[in-house]
């Protein structure tokens, strides 16, 4: 099925943008040629990008044999990454904004943090941390409303040289404390309450319900953001403003080593446990500057837009170190898509006149379902660059996106990566390649994509093909390590397939040599001998008027082998018949063919979603095969509520 997901329909780059753009089609050629040709003297030249205190003499030093695993780039090289991403910018562009604020209410003010405010703010940042004895090699949580102080938080430990992790806010006070303690964190910085969507979750006091399960030296910093009323514990709880009204807002960045750890992040949980993934000082900030400037074609001067949560790893890499790395403006948004109404991303896209906005599927679809009357009331001419990550992409979303948003002359990159690697591994480039609606198309400047066959380990080669996608070789921004946990990270990324990084994804090769992801390697169904992606049924499903959102998985089936099993959400006012069960079935007959055909289709009002907006297949997988009793770890499900009517409602197989 090797045809299905490709569409006729190619998008090549605009004259205008080709001209003005970074890298052109000659350019991208000749530049991912030599980056794989001669690695380290393209990583040599590109490092050139950052300000090192010493420089390094080894560009890379990589091994991925299991046992003996070790990723090393310009390890003897040092540096401060918050000395990047702001005192380096001061002589030329300290009054220029940083950090655009965007509040989660339209009726308070926005903030313009320019670069020398930035400067100040993070260093009374550093000084309350150092008071509070944190120092280099420290571990410190952040479990923060998405506000300016995140983002100070953030620098600050990179400045002192502490390791920041970040627990997105909307996690329970229990996933608060497994991180806390599993960092053994020495800090926990949070604020009062966060206001998100109109409503308040009381930070300050899921943090005090975790701190019971934690060490009592652990010590918590409470930022007001509201106001509100939280209980304060003495000797344990520190007031952030009264702390910084007194500090120095001079503090004399540390010198880092490359490989020093600059944070650990838990991964999303979409398929497992999360893993505590740990990136480092030089190669990170390396590959998040230049792939931020080359992947949205980045100009100096431009307003940068990134919806993600500082609480994922889009957040890090492109809300703050990226962008700041490269003395953009960027947006930091503490609302959400539909708060108040629907057209809230796009009047902050007016009112900031933002010129590269970047998103997940998961908001597209759900605007796309309000009409696009929200989006048309709004100016949008400023607008040159859109971007999706974190799921496939469904072509019906993707036209939307071009279509509605970027009134067809916006280049969309669809950039697949993952937590583990740092920053983008693939995207069309905006001025270089013509865009498929739904592939990631190209690998990124050192990155070698392999596809291989899932049970041999072979690589294949060609093109038009189907398999594991991993990599070969090491680049800059890759994970180093699982926290404390080495051999679950050898395990995880390096047993499978010998010799390469294994992504856990699925991929095609097609016609003309571009990537599309097919999902989780656990979501390749095979029925009846045929392979497929589940997310190609998803596609066709919620391409149909009446659907909103799908989710597919298979289920044993004693002559197929793998039936395939569809959860639908169907849209606002539409309702669940038989009727629509037959037409649905029939519907993906004939947009993909029969032997996609649904054994079962249930109605689910919702669908189990990770905070971060991904649909937990796993859990749909185990409720499909009737094995609800062991869920694994839901401690990361927006509404854990929802799996309860799932399994209530679930089709019966016989
Ligand atoms: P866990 O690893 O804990 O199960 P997760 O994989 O969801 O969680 P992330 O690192 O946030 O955690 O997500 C990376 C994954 O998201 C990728 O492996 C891929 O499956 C999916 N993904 C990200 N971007 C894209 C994209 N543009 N197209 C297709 N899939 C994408
Ligand atoms: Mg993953």
């Amino acid at each position: 099925m090797s045809d299905t997901a490709t569409s006729a329909k190619t998008y090549p780059p605009a004259p205008e943008m080709a001209a003005k753009a970074h890298v052109n089609a000659a350019r991208y050629d000749e530049m991912y040629a030599a980056s794989i040709t001669d690695p380290d003297a393209f990583w040599r030249k590109e490092a050139g990008r950052i300000d090192w205190i010493k420089p390094f003499t080894r560009v890379s030093d990589v091994n991925f044999d299991l046992g003996a695993v070790a990723i090393n780039w310009f390890a003897d090289g040092t540096l401060n990454v918050a000395a990047n991403c702001i005192d380096r910018h001061l002589a030329t562009r300290g009054e220029q904004t940083a950090i655009i604020w965007e509040p989660d209410s339209p009726d308070e003010d926005a903030l313009h943090i320019t670069y020398n405010a930035l400067h100040a703010n993070v260093c009374k940042m550093s000084n309350v941390l150092r008071g509070l004895g944190v120092g280099k090699g420290d571990r410190v949580i952040i479990y923060m409303p998405m506000i300016p102080e995140a983002a100070y938080a953030m620098l600050a430990c990179a400045r002192i040289g502490a390791i920041h992790s970040i627990v997105f806010a909307g996690f329970s006070p229990d996933a608060l404390a497994a991180r806390v303690n599993g960092s053994e964190a020495k800090v926990v910085i949070t604020a009062d309450h966060a206001p998100r969507g109109g409503r308040a979750t009381p930070l300050k006091s899921n943090a005090d319900q975790a701190l019971l399960h934690c060490s009592d030296k652990v010590k918590c910093l409470v930022v007001k953001r509201t106001g509100g009323q939280t209980t304060w514990v003495e000797g344990r709880d520190y007031d952030y403003n009264a702390l910084a009204a007194e500090a120095s807002d001079e503090c004399a960045p540390e010198e880092m080593g490359a490989e020093d750890p600059l944070f650990v992040l838990y991964t999303s949980g979409s398929t497992g446990q999360p893993k505590g993934v740990v990136h480092t000082t030089g190669g990170y900030i390396v590959y998040a500057a230049m792939t931020h400037e080359i992947t949205f074609d980045y100009h100096e001067g431009d307003v940068f837009w990134c919806t993600a949560d500082v609480g994922w790893v889009t957040g890090h890499s492109y809300i703050v170190y990226g962008p700041l790395a490269n003395g953009a403006t960027t947006v930091m948004f503490e609302g959400v898509p539909t708060y108040p109404d629907a057209s809230r991303f796009w009047e902050v896209c007016d009112k900031h006149k933002v010129n590269q906005f970047y998103t997940a599927p998961t908001a597209i679809r759900a605007l796309m379902g309000q009409g696009k009357e929200f989006v048309e009331k709004c100016d949008l001419s400023s607008l040159r660059l859109l971007g999706t990550v974190g799921e496939p992409i469904n072509p019906e979303a993707w036209n939307w996106y071009n279509d509605v948003v970027g009134k067809g002359k916006c280049p969309i990159v669809d950039t697949w990566w993952q937590t583990e690697t740092g920053g983008h591994l693939m995207t069309p480039l905006p001025g270089a390649h013509a865009m498929k609606p739904g592939s990631a198309m190209k690998p990124f400047f050192g990155i070698k994509p392999v596809v291989l066959e899932p049970t041999t380990g072979e690589e294949i080669s060609g093109n038009d093909v189907e398999g594991v996608l991993c990599i070969a070789g090491s680049w800059p921004g890759q994970m180093r390590t699982v926290w404390g946990d080495h051999e679950r990270f050898e395990k995880t990324y390096f047993s499978d397939y010998k010799g390469y990084y294994f992504t856990g994804d699925g991929c095609k090769r097609d016609a003309d040599g571009d990537y599309w992801i097919t999902g989780r390697v656990d979501d390749v169904i095979n029925v009846s001998g045929h392979r497929m992606g589940t997310a190609e049924v998803e596609s066709a499903l919620v391409a149909h008027a009446k659907v909103a959102e799908a989710a597919v998985v298979g289920y044993p089936h004693n002559i197929k082998g793998q039936g395939i099993y569809c959860y639908v959400t169907l849209m606002g006012g539409e309702e669940p018949s038989e009727e629509l069960r037959k037409e649905l079935r029939t519907w993906v007959r004939t947009e993909i063919g029969p032997i996609a055909s649904p054994d079962l289709i249930q109605w689910s009002p919702g669908l189990p979603k990770t905070r971060s907006g991904k649909i937990m297949r796993r859990i749909l997988r185990k409720i499909a095969e009737d094995d609800f009793g062991a869920l694994g770890d839901t401690s990361t499900l927006a509404d854990p509520s929802v799996v309860d009517d799932l399994i209530e409602n679930r089709m019966n197989k016989s």
